[in-house]
């Protein structure tokens, strides 16, 4: 009997998963992302996907890609900001081609979404926002008990959702992007504004002593000894965290907001804070349900699994 196969393509690493019926791990591995170029990613990926397969002691009988970037409907990965060898790359095409089934190519938030919905912390409800906090901020919707891809596959980027016009400048070209201020390189962002103007002692002592050397990881070890300038920054940044998830949630209204992506192995030092500062800036928010905000549940496999369900679905329809 043949078994899904999901792919999380990342900029450094890719995942590849073996899933069972009832979306089960049943095999896993890890390769390096090939940085010569598109036709040896392919091969990497055809050959992780061959391997946990094989694992799993199945072949393949469907594959689910998550890229991170603009995937078109022909899974083609149109943009790839953290992938140069990737941009323009027909992942999907090319994958069948080397394996002989169906492929399914999606944004990798889009995947993890899907995977959290499906079987992790969105579970049983039809509206669901995934935020992914990485170095940026990535986006997975579900809206009435549908996965949302957009009219060409580009739904979801909400890291790029403008929060102040004269903020600091973007790599896409804008200025002031909700993950300027809220994502892993927005904390590490913040730090530094703060330590650069002597608010955070005890951070840039773990930096070295040097201001412009903070991280986000100088910040939340910092706060973990309950240093109170390393308190301050989290705060302010729970603060920009909450005022993009107040601005989704007006637009989607949704039943629940999973937090995922690197930084959520954190989020003991900052959800609560988070949630005090969300509540009270929905519009109306005297008058409607508490949404809850969670942190995600499938955690580095998420995209990988959501990949292998939606495969699974593609072979079905
Ligand atoms: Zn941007």
């Amino acid at each position: 009997m043949g078994v899904a196969i999901g792919l999380d393509l990342g900029g450094t690493k890719c995942l590849g998963l073996a899933v069972g019926e009832d979306g089960e791990v049943l095999a896993e591995r890890k390769v390096p992302t090939p940085t010569e170029g598109g036709a040896a990613l392919l091969d990497a990926l055809a050959t992780v996907a061959a391997e946990v397969a094989e694992a799993a002691e199945a072949e393949p009988a469907s594959v689910g890609v998550g890229a991170p970037g603009l995937v078109d409907a022909a899974g083609v990965l149109q943009a790839a900001p953290n992938l140069a060898q990737g941009a323009g790359l027909p992942i999907g095409a090319g994958l069948a081609e080397r394996l002989g089934v169906p492929v399914q190519v999606d944004n990798d938030v889009t995947c993890a979404a899907f995977g959290e919905w499906v079987g992790g912390a969105a579970s049983g409800v039809d509206d669901v926002l995934l935020v992914a906090l990485g170095t940026g901020i990535g986006g997975g919707l579900v809206v009435g008990g549908r996965l949302v891809r957009g009219a060409h596959g580009y739904a979801g980027e909400i890291g790029h959702m403008v929060v102040d016009p004269h903020g600091p400048p973007c790599p896409c070209g804008q200025r002031g992007c909700w993950e300027r201020f809220a994502s892993g390189g927005g904390l590490g962002r913040l730090a530094r504004e703060a330590a650069m103007a002597g608010l955070a002692p005890g951070v840039v002592a773990l930096a070295g002593g040097d201001s412009e050397a903070v991280r986000g990881e100088h910040v939340t070890d910092a706060a973990e000894q309950g240093d109170p300038g390393a308190r301050a920054i989290l705060d302010d940044f729970a603060w920009w965290l909450a005022l993009g998830l107040a601005n989704l949630t007006n637009i989607f209204d949704p039943d629940r907001i999973v937090l995922g992506g690197g930084l959520v192995e954190d989020s003991a030092l900052w959800i609560d804070a988070t949630r005090r500062s969300f509540a009270g800036r929905t519009v109306g928010a005297a008058s409607r349900p508490e949404v809850p905000i969670v942190p995600a549940a499938l955690g580095v496999r998420a995209g990988a699994v959501g990949a292998a369900l939606l495969g699974r679905e593609r072979l079905r329809r």
